[in-house]
C-alpha cells in the first residue's frame, strides 16, 4: 500500500486554525481591540459595516509596528508578547497565542496601516487569505489600523452561516463593551454603518458603566473593594432594587480580560442572598486580579474561560466582598425585604 499521509498546505492548515479563533465577525472586533489594548493606545476606534461582514476595522494611537514586524505579525505563531514557557505562567496582555491576526487575514480581505511614533513612514499591507499582495510605505498616522473585509469571502460554508445582522450585532456590542468596561482610561468610540454608535470618553469606572450600560445605574452603584495577598477584587455592584429580570449585565474580568464563569457567578448570587426580588438577576461588573502564575487562561483560544489553581478560595472573597459591600450600603438582609 502506498503512504498516504501528507502534510496540509499552509493556506490550508491557516483556514483550519482560524475556525477556532474566528467564528463570526465579533470574534475579529475581540481580537483587533485587545491588540489596540495591548499596543497601549489611548484612542480607539471601531468601525462596521453590514454587522461586520462587509467590514470589521479597529483604528488605534497604540505602540505601531516597525515594517518587518508587520508583515510578522500575520504569520502563525508569531507574537511580541511571549518568548518563554515561563512567560505564559505570567502573562499580563491579552494577546499571547500569536493566532489571531494569521487566522483572521487566512479568511479574509485585510488591510493593514501601521506606524511607530519614532518613524516618518508607515506600512501598508494588503492581504488576502493568507497571501501578502502588497507592502509599501505610506503617510499614515502614529499607530495601527486593520481592516478586516469580506469576512469568510474564501469559506462560503461558513460565510452562509453567519447570522442575521441583528445578532452579528448583538455580538460585536458585547465584546465592545467588554473591552470598553475593562479600560475605561481609553477613549472608545463605535461606529456603525457610518453612524457613530458610542463615544466614550476616558474616565472613571463608574462614568465608563453608566455610559455603556446606561444611566439605568446612575444612582444603583455601589463600590466593591476587598485586597487581600491572594486576590483583590474592585469593582461594582448593583443595589438589588436595580436587579433585572433579564440576566446579561454581569462582568468578570480576571487580569483585565472578561471571563464566563458560573461559579462566580453564583458567589455574588448567594452574597444576595435574600436581597433579590424574586427571579432578578443583579448587575456587577467585578475586576478580579491575582498573581498570573495561580491561573490558566490557555484554557481555550477564545481565552473566555480560565481555572484558579484555588476556586474555592477566589470564590470566598468574591461572595465575601460582595456582602460586605451590600452591608456598607446598609443593604443587609436584615434590615431590607422583610416585611
Ligand atoms: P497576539 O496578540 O497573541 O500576540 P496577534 O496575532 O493578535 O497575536 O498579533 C500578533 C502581533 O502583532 C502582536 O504580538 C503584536 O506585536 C502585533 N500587533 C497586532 N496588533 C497590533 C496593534 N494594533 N498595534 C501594535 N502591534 C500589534
Ligand atoms: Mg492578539
Amino acid at each position: 500500500m502506498p503512504d498516504v499521509i501528507q502534510l496540509l498546505p499552509e493556506y490550508l492548515a491557516n483556514q483550519i486554525a482560524a475556525g477556532e479563533v474566528v467564528q463570526r465577525p465579533a470574534s475579529v472586533v475581540k481580537e483587533l481591540l485587545e491588540n489596540a489594548v495591548d499596543a497601549n493606545a489611548t484612542q480607539v476606534q471601531l468601525i462596521v459595516k453590514d454587522a461586520g461582514k462587509q467590514l470589521v476595522q479597529v483604528v488605534d494611537n497604540g505602540a505601531g509596528m516597525s515594517p518587518t514586524d508587520a508583515r510578522m505579525s500575520l504569520e502563525r505563531h508569531a507574537t511580541s508578547k511571549i518568548r518563554t514557557t515561563d512567560d505564559l505562567f505570567r502573562i499580563r496582555t491579552l494577546g499571547f497565542r500569536g493566532e489571531a491576526l494569521a487566522s483572521i487575514a487566512a479568511v479574509a480581505q485585510v488591510e493593514l496601516r501601521t506606524k511607530q511614533r519614532d518613524q516618518d513612514t508607515g506600512s501598508l499591507l494588503l492581504v488576502e487569505g493568507s497571501q501578502i499582495s502588497s507592502q509599501q510605505p505610506v503617510a499614515c498616522p502614529d499607530g495601527t489600523s486593520i481592516s478586516v473585509k469580506n469576512l469568510f469571502f474564501n469559506v462560503p460554508a461558513r460565510r452562509n452561516f453567519l447570522k442575521s445582522n441583528a445578532v452579528e450585532m448583538r455580538h460585536i456590542l458585547d465584546e465592545f463593551q467588554h473591552v470598553a468596561l475593562a479600560n475605561p482610561q481609553i477613549t472608545f468610540s463605535l461606529y456603525q454603518n457610518e453612524l457613530e454608535v458610542f463615544n466614550l470618553p476616558a474616565g472613571k469606572l463608574s462614568q465608563r458603566i453608566v455610559a455603556v450600560l446606561g444611566n439605568s445605574y446612575k444612582e444603583q452603584l455601589a463600590q466593591v473593594e476587598e485586597v487581600t495577598p491572594f486576590i483583590a477584587v474592585r469593582g461594582f455592584i448593583g443595589k438589588p432594587e436595580s436587579a433585572k429580570k433579564s440576566r446579561g449585565d454581569q462582568f468578570f474580568f480576571v487580569n483585565n480580560r472578561f471571563i464566563r464563569s458560573a461559579y462566580l457567578n453564583h458567589a455574588v448570587l448567594t452574597a444576595y442572598d435574600g436581597l433579590l426580588p424574586k427571579d432578578t438577576h443583579p448587575f456587577y461588573v467585578l475586576f478580579l486580579e491575582l498573581d498570573p502564575k495561580t491561573i490558566d487562561i490557555n484554557v481555550h483560544p477564545t481565552k473566555t474561560e480560565i481555572k484558579f489553581e484555588d476556586e474555592k478560595t477566589v470564590y470566598a472573597i468574591v461572595r465575601a466582598a460582595v456582602k460586605q459591600s451590600l452591608g456598607l450600603h446598609n443593604m443587609a438582609p436584615s434590615l431590607d425585604f422583610d416585611g
